[in-house]
């Protein structure tokens, strides 16, 4: 496809913003994967959360959210909608909810046709344990770069007994050859531990971490460079988790940390990702039950449309 080929109808999108059934930022909802370029997919999944749930909202509660989000950036004046063919495609379904194992292998399944059509995914969740299948498929012929935005490493082993909950899914990555740890830069880490094991598997597998701290004596311009020199030229997935963001901004979550991202550094810091070969990229996390006033959906939403200009 690409920005000659016809575009996905915009129609909805000349209408007050309020008015018909959401998707995602009002794109249309298309079912044919070879008319479009970019898929943006809800993953109503929370099953892998060790605290607070409710992610399996996020989806939907970003859609609503989301049809605030207009077109033209501001920065740049490009139009994503007008570069790429961007459509919805909806859900992935869970006829197994109660099987976490089954539900990891459904998500995996569920991106393969996607992988297979050259179409670049870009996913709101639903947990962080989803990343994992999607990198499993988009990952599977050569292992991609990671630029990780979040509070948690998410690189422990297990816990209670599962090694796909919320907190392993990059180390599963590793594991299945489908990230370079030596291409992942994991972004805003923060908050105490139980255990250091999850810090040193990053940090022991070659992953640059740059830790809260960090970030501070960095500034954003200097995490930018440290992420393009990490990452480099290769393909590459970015996967945003809401709670990097400061409890503040994203009080939706399972498991905030204190002492986050602003928006603003978080815009600016992905508009410095601009020119990075993305292979997709995930938004998780958003959990609506804890949220106030659709703040968290509303700040997912904002940073899925700066994704989906990266991509596009
Ligand atoms: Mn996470
Ligand atoms: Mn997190």
């Amino acid at each position: 496809m690409g920005p000659d080929a016809m575009k996905t109808d915009q129609s909805q999108m000349k209408r007050p913003r309020y008015m018909g059934i959401p998707t995602f930022m009002r794109a249309p909802f298309v079912e044919d994967l070879s008319s479009i370029d970019i898929a943006l997919i809800g993953v109503p999944f929370d099953g892998g959360v060790t605290n607070r749930p409710g992610a399996r909202h996020g989806p939907r509660e970003v859609r609503n959210q989301s049809s605030l989000m207009r077109s033209i950036h501001p920065e740049t004046r490009r139009n994503p909608f007008d570069r790429r063919c961007i459509g919805d495609i909806g859900d992935v379904d869970f006829p197994m909810v109660f099987d976490l194992e089954a539900s990891i292998d459904k998500i995996h399944e569920f991106y393969l046709p996607i992988v297979e059509a050259g179409v670049i995914p870009l996913t709101i969740g639903g947990d962080h344990a989803i990343s994992y299948p999607i990198l499993k498929a988009l990952g599977a012929s050569q292992p991609l770069g990671l630029v990780h935005i979040d509070s948690h490493t998410d690189t422990w082993d297990s816990f209670a007994g599962s090694k796909v909950m919320h907190g392993a899914p990059f180390r599963r990555a590793v594991e299945a050859g489908a990230i370079d740890p030596r291409r992942t830069i994991q972004i805003g880490i923060r908050g105490a531990q139980n255990a250091t094991e999850g810090w040193d598997y990053s940090r022991e597998h070659g992953m640059r971490v740059v830790f809260m701290d960090e970030v501070e004596g960095l500034g954003i311009d200097g995490v930018i460079s440290e992420a393009r020199r990490v990452v480099d030229d290769a393909p590459a997935y970015l996967s945003f988790d809401i709670d990097a963001l400061d409890p503040v901004y994203a009080p939706g979550t399972g498991t905030p940390e204190a002492g986050g991202f602003t928006m603003r550094e978080v815009i600016r810091l992905l508009r410095g990702l601009s020119g990075l070969k993305l292979s997709g990229g995930d938004l998780v996390e958003v959990s609506p039950p804890f949220d106030v006033g659709g703040l968290t959906a509303l700040h997912g939403a904002t940073l899925l449309y700066e994704m989906l200009c990266l991509m596009a």
